[in-house]
This record gives structure tokens, sequence and C-alpha cells, in this order.
């Protein structure tokens, strides 16, 4: 496995292997991985011959008061597990590497963007969306592979590839999850012990929801109501939203008959905010 921290290096590696007749497969990461990250790039290599993993905390993606300086950094964990779960190269930028001093453009994708965490973090997609995009020029990758964990960022992507016609295939990975259903995020090291073991409420909730939703119900707000009124139980959870989109376009629906939805949640254990959502 290779390590490269500049774009003409890293189109020099994609050359070669696309000498040698690979497909090229890529996993976006902010690094700090976890078994989540790593089913992705063991999903990429059964997509590709060659897979490349970008690790970078993205500035541009953070807000002025999120947690952009203290996220956690493992680059050394990081490159070890790549290479265990197959990754071919890893990318890994400086930001002056990757962004232009002076770079003016960004990319917005309007609507899909606007609620749910849009809401709450202002900016946070555009700046994913211009990542991603300078990534997929930047790669030339045939798929890329991200998370259902980020639901409303793969709804971004998928738009974004779709409006700007990116020659890129996207594939959806299930949520990789800990024994107790807390879905993992390189963000659950913040929590408290304490705050870790509350944390177990937030895929309960979301259960609850499709639990009823199986035996017919259908009315939106019945079924946030009946999910968050678990989460009153345990204070130490603060609700940020809930909210059933449909899964293409990211709008509230007032009824999931016929539709394909999710449920998705947002929530604050002390300084750590944790997202999470289930298909319905
Ligand atoms: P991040 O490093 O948090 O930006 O995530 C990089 C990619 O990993 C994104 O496509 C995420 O959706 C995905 N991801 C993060 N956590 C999980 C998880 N628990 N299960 C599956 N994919 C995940």
């Amino acid at each position: 496995m290779e390590v490269v921290h500049t774009i003409p290096e890293l189109r020099e590696a994609v050359a070669r292997a696309r000498a040698d007749g690979q497909t090229i497969g890529f996993v976006p990461t902010m690094g700090c991985l976890h078994e989540g990250h790593l089913s992705l790039i063991r999903r990429a290599k059964q997509e590709a011959g060659f897979v490349l993993v970008s690790i970078f905390v993205n500035p541009t993606q953070f807000g002025p008061n999120e947690d952009f300086s203290k996220y956690p950094r493992a680059f050394d964990a990081d490159q070890a597990g790549c290479a265990q779960a197959g990754a071919d190269l890893i990318f890994a930028p400086s930001t002056e590497a990757f962004y232009a001093a002076d770079a003016t453009t960004t990319v917005q994708v309007a609507g899909v963007s606007a609620g749910l965490c849009g809401e709450f973090r202002p900016g946070h997609f555009d700046g994913v969306a211009t990542v991603v995009a300078m990534l997929f020029n930047a790669t030339q990758a045939d798929v890329a592979i991200f998370g259902r964990k980020d639901l409303q960022q793969l709804a971004v992507i998928r738009r974004l590839v779709r409006d700007l016609h990116f020659p890129v295939r996207i594939i959806a990975h299930e949520t990789i999850r800990e024994a107790d259903g807390l879905a993992m995020s390189s963000r659950n090291r913040y929590l408290a012990t304490d705050d870790r073991k509350k944390a177990a409420v937030i895929p309960q909730v979301l259960e609850v929801a499709r639990k009823l939703a199986q035996s017919g119900v259908t009315d939106s707000a019945q079924l946030c109501s009946a999910a968050t009124r678990l989460l009153a139980a345990e204070p130490a959870v603060r609700l940020q939203y809930c909210e059933i989109v449909d899964l293409e376009s990211m709008a509230k629906v007032p009824d999931i008959s016929g539709r394909k939805c999710a449920i998705a949640i947002a929530c604050h254990l002390g300084a750590t905010r944790l997202i999470d959502n289930l298909d319905l």
C-alpha cells in the first residue's frame, strides 16, 4: 500500500493503476478510522481492482464553533487499518496541498442540503459537496462508497453526481454498529463512559419507529412522537431533530405510505453531536 500527500503523486499512482487495467474504487474519509470505515474499504475492494482511501479532515465543512481543531486524528493506526482492509493507496493531503490559498469556488447542492443537519450546520454541505467534487476530479474514481449512516450527505452526493455528470458510480453501504446498536462514529470517542452507555437509546428510538411503521402506522408525526417519547426518559440525550424524510429529496414527508423514506435523528450528549437514521 502506498501513501501520497499531493495531487501530482495521486494522479501518477492512479494513472499507473489504470495502465495496469484496474478500475478505481474510492472511499473518502476524515480518518480516525473505525470498523464502519474499514467495511467501506472492503466493499470497495469487491467493486474495483484498485482501492484508494482519502484521509482529509476538511476544514470547509466545519462551522466556526465546531470541532475541526479537536477532531480526532490517528494516522498511524489508520494506515494499518487501510492496509489490512485491502486499500492500495492512501491520499492524505495537507489543507495547503489540497486547496489553493485563494480558492473561491464552492459547490452548493440546494434543496437536498437544506433541512435536517443543513438547518443546524449552515454551510456544512457546501463544504462536503465542494470537497467531494474536488476529490472526484483529483481521483477520477470509477466507483465511490459512502456510508448510509450519513444519510443526507449520501443524498447530497448522489444529487451532485447526477446534476454535474460526474462519471462515478455511488454505492451506499449499510451502517456498521457497536454491539449495543450505537452507530460507529469517530466522534463516539468524545463520549464520557456514562454518556456512551446512554447513547444506546438513539438506535432504540429508531427501532421503535420502524416497528410501529411495520405494524401499519404511516403518520410521520405519530411515528416521530412515539420515537422521541423514549428519549424523554434519558435527559442526558438532548434531541436536536427527529424527522421522517424522503430518501432521495430529503424533504419531510407527512405520511410514509408508498414512499422510500427514513427516520433521521440528531442528538447531543454533553458537547458531542451524534446522528443516526433507519429506513422505514
Ligand atoms: P467520515 O470519516 O466520518 O467523514 O466518514 C467517512 C465515510 O464513512 C462516510 O461515507 C460515512 O458515511 C462512512 N461511515 C461513517 N461511520 C459509518 C458507520 N458506522 N457505518 C458505515 N459507514 C460509516
